[in-house]
This record gives C-alpha cells, sequence and structure tokens, in this order.
C-alpha cells in the first residue's frame, strides 16, 4: 500500500560548513524522496530551545544548543512513500559510530553531537516541525 507522507529534513550547521549539502540531497532524491520546499536560516538559542525542547534536561543538551546556533542550516520538507520512516533509514542511528555502512550519519557525521542531519520521528512530529518551519 502506498502511504504519502511529509517529513521535515535539517542539513546541520556541519554538513553545510562541509559543502555537502548537495551531496546529501542527492540522496533523498535518488532514495525516491522529492524536496517539496527548502530554505537556510541560522537559529537563535531560543528556537533551538523550543524546536529540540525535549532534550532541553539532557546531560547534552549545552553541546547541541552550542552546535546548532553555529552556524545556517539547511531545512527542507521531503514528500514520498512512508518518508518518515524512510528519512530515518537513509540518515542512520545519531551516533554516526553504530550507523549503518551507507547512511548519511555513517559516511558524514563525527559525533553523536555533530552527526550531520535532522529528520522528524514519527507522524505528529512531523506535522509539529514542519509548521513551525514552513507556512504551508
Ligand atoms: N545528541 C547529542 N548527544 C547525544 C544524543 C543526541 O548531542 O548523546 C544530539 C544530536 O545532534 C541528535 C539530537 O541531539 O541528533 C537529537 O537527539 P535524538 O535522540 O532526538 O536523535 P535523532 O532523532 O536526531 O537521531
Amino acid at each position: 500500500m502506498i502511504q504519502k507522507e511529509r517529513t521535515l529534513s535539517i542539513i546541520k550547521p556541519d554538513a553545510v560548513s562541509k559543502g555537502i549539502i548537495g551531496a546529501i540531497i542527492s540522496r533523498f532524491e535518488s532514495s525516491g524522496l522529492l524536496i517539496v520546499s527548502a530554505k537556510m536560516l541560522q537559529l537563535t538559542t531560543d528556537q533551538v530551545l523550543e524546536f529540540y525542547n525535549e532534550h532541553k534536561n539532557k546531560f547534552f543538551f549545552k553541546d547541541l544548543m552550542e552546535f546548532m546556533i553555529s552556524g545556517p542550516i539547511f531545512v527542507q520538507i521531503l514528500e514520498g512513500n512512508y518518508a518518515i520512516r524512510r528519512n530515518r533509514e537513509i540518515m542512520g542511528n545519531t551516533d554516526p559510530m553504530k550507523a549503518l555502512a551507507g547512511t548519511i550519519r555513517f559516511d558524514y557525521g563525527e559525533s553523536c553531537t555533530k552527526n550531520v542531519i535532522h529528520g522528524s520521528d514519527s507522524e505528529s512530529s512531523a506535522k509539529y516541525e514542519i509548521a513551525y518551519f514552513f507556512d504551508i
């Protein structure tokens, strides 16, 4: 059965500064995920606090905050069959050392924090995150 979905993807500051936006987008497109909207911006501390609110009391939050405000990000809406799950598969594990070979985080991730990419992890977070960044 076909279940067309939309999910939010963020190419994080480490990947933008390495000049690998194109390489990452190619992986989405060659996996059948369409980019239906995209923009570049730099997050403020307030935005990171809001966007990653569920993590605000975790031990890694300070590192995550510093990293996410450190430079521009590339935010996009991906659309496709089971896009939410498919995108998570293409991304790989949060920890690049545990990610499967061939995933984006395996190939480009440096650490649990500098892990290249964000992707919504459920239908409800995809809805919230898309609405957070886009008016569509
Ligand atoms: N993170 C971190 N250290 C950790 C776990 C997570 O710095 O030990 C950061 C990392 O950038 C990750 C983000 O916090 O992508 C959100 O964590 P989550 O567990 O939601 O992982 P994701 O859904 O991004 O795989």
